[in-house]
C-alpha cells in the first residue's frame, strides 16, 4: 500500500502544555486506521493537526498524494448542531464548500457526486426532509454524505457511531467498511467502541500516557495487554483505555 500521509515526530501543545510528543506514523492508501486511547490522550487534537487546524510545535504532517482540499471530515456533533434547520440536500451540499472552483463555483460534477454520496449511505429517500426531523442514525449518514462530497479519497471520522443505537451503529460500520472495499477510500476513524471498530480496522494507532504505538489490528489487544503489564504492574482497574474487560489478561482479572 502507498502512504497518503506521513506524520513525523509530531509534537502538539496548547499554551505550552504538551498533549502529543514526538509521534510518528503513516496513513496508508485504502486502509481503515483506527485511533484509540483514553480520554484526554489527544485524539481530537491529533485530528485537528491532520486537518491543518492547529500548528505543530515541532514535527510535520505531510500528505503525499493529492488530497489538497480533499479530506472529508465527520466531526463529533452535539445535539444542538443536530437541530440545525436545513434540508438534507443543503447539509450534504455544504460538503462542497471547501472545494469551490475559484472560491465560488461548485465542482462541475457536483450533482453526480451528491447523488452517489446519498446512494452509498442509503439516504436518497430522505433528501427532501428537514435534517432535524431525522433519526440519529439517518443524521449521521447525512453527515457522512457531506464528508463524501468533500473528498473521494480520504475521510476522517470522529466517533461516527457516538450516541447511536446498536442497529444504527452497525449500519454505519457496514457503510464505512463498504467505502473502503468498494470505493477504495482511506478512512481514519476515532472510536471508543473497540470491539467492533478494531475488527473492521486494518491498523490501530493507540495514544496513551504510557506511550503511543501503531500496530496491525489483529495485534492490538495483545499490545495493550503488554503495555498494562509493563507500565501498570499488570493491573487494569485504574486504566481508562477503553479495553473491554474480557481482553485483560487472566492475571489482571485475578488481581482485580
Ligand atoms: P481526546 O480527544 O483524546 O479526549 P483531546 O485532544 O480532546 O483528547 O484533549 C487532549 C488534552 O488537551 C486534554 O487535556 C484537553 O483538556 C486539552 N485540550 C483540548 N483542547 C484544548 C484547547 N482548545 N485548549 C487547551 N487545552 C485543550
Amino acid at each position: 500500500m502507498n502512504n497518503i500521509a506521513e506524520i513525523k515526530k509530531l509534537t502538539l501543545a496548547y499554551d505550552g502544555s504538551t498533549v502529543i510528543r514526538d509521534l510518528s506514523f503513516d496513513i496508508k492508501k485504502g486502509e481503515i486506521l483506527l485511533i484509540t486511547g483514553e480520554n484526554g490522550s489527544g485524539k481530537s487534537t491529533l485530528i485537528k493537526a491532520l486537518l491543518g487546524l492547529i500548528k505543530p510545535v515541532s514535527g510535520k504532517v505531510s500528505f503525499t498524494c493529492n488530497v489538497k482540499g480533499g479530506i472529508g471530515y465527520l466531526p463529533q456533533t452535539s445535539q444542538n448542531e443536530k437541530s440545525f434547520p436545513a434540508t438534507v440536500r443543503e447539509v450534504v451540499y455544504s460538503g462542497f464548500v471547501g472545494n469551490l472552483r475559484h472560491g465560488m463555483f461548485l465542482p462541475k460534477d457536483a450533482e453526480g457526486i451528491y447523488r452517489r454520496a446519498l446512494e452509498l449511505t442509503g439516504i436518497s429517500s430522505v433528501e427532501k426532509r428537514c435534517f432535524s426531523e431525522l433519526s440519529g442514525g439517518q443524521q449521521q449518514r447525512v453527515l457522512l454524505s457531506r464528508a463524501l462530497c468533500a473528498s473521494r479519497h480520504a475521510l476522517i471520522l470522529d466517533e461516527p457511531t457516538n450516541g447511536l443505537d446498536p442497529e444504527s451503529a452497525s449500519h454505519m460500520y457496514s457503510i464505512i467498511t463498504s467505502l473502503k472495499h468498494h470505493e477504495g477510500l482511506t478512512v481514519v476513524m476515532v472510536s471508543h467502541d473497540l470491539e467492533t471498530s478494531v475488527s473492521l480496522a486494518d491498523r490501530v494507532l493507540h495514544l496513551c500516557c504510557d506511550g503511543a504505538f501503531c500496530c496491525r489490528a489483529e495485534e492490538y489487544f495483545e499490545r495493550v495487554r503488554a503495555v498494562h503489564r509493563e507500565n501498570r504492574g499488570g493491573t487494569a482497574h485504574e486504566c481508562n483505555c477503553g479495553l473491554p474487560h474480557e481482553h485483560h489478561t487472566d492475571t489482571e482479572r485475578q488481581e482485580n
